[in-house]
């Protein structure tokens, strides 16, 4: 029997997500082979969980399939994303491991933001009130060219 996954956000879990590791995929299309309508580029607040440094919220653009409510974010520019975050924070921590757990509550991380204050410094119990897990992590696979058999 599958064990049931643990979320830790209050809010109901939403969204599917991958993470792209590959830097030449740019996910203009859909992954969902029953879709591959063209995605959009849209702002996320992702709650992103840290190796010895713990949650940070990190405001990324990423590709997004309304349709199926797939979220697609780039490996390469989330990690230099992060970095260029972390160096603020916690520069020891560049390069550790990390794990994107789902998005934050995107009004309240802006007028966070607005009033100065550093989501990763404003973490609290009550952050997780405003935290909605993804629903699903799925694996980009990508078929290699010419290989691909119906
Ligand atoms: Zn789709």
């Amino acid at each position: 029997m599958a064990k049931s996954k643990t979320y830790i956000g209050k809010l109901k879990p939403r969204y599917s997500f991958i993470l792209n590791q590959y830097p030449d995929f740019r996910a203009s299309k859909c992954t969902n082979p029953k879709c591959q309508k063209l995605t959009h580029l849209r702002k996320f607040a992702l709650f992103i969980f840290i190796e010895g440094v713990g949650p940070i919220i990190l405001g990324k653009t990423c590709r997004y399939c309304s349709k199926c409510e797939l979220i697609i974010a780039h490996q390469d520019e989330l990690e230099a994303e992060l970095a260029l975050n972390l160096q603020k924070i916690a520069p020891q921590a560049i390069g550790n491991e990390y794990f994107v757990v789902g998005t934050f509550d995107k009004k309240l991380w802006q007028k966070q933001l607005q009033n100065g204050e550093n989501g990763e410094n404003q973490l609290t119990s009550e952050t997780f009130n405003y935290l909605a897990d993804f629903k699903k992590m799925l694996d980009l696979e990508i078929e290699p060219a010419g290989w691909y058999r119906e």
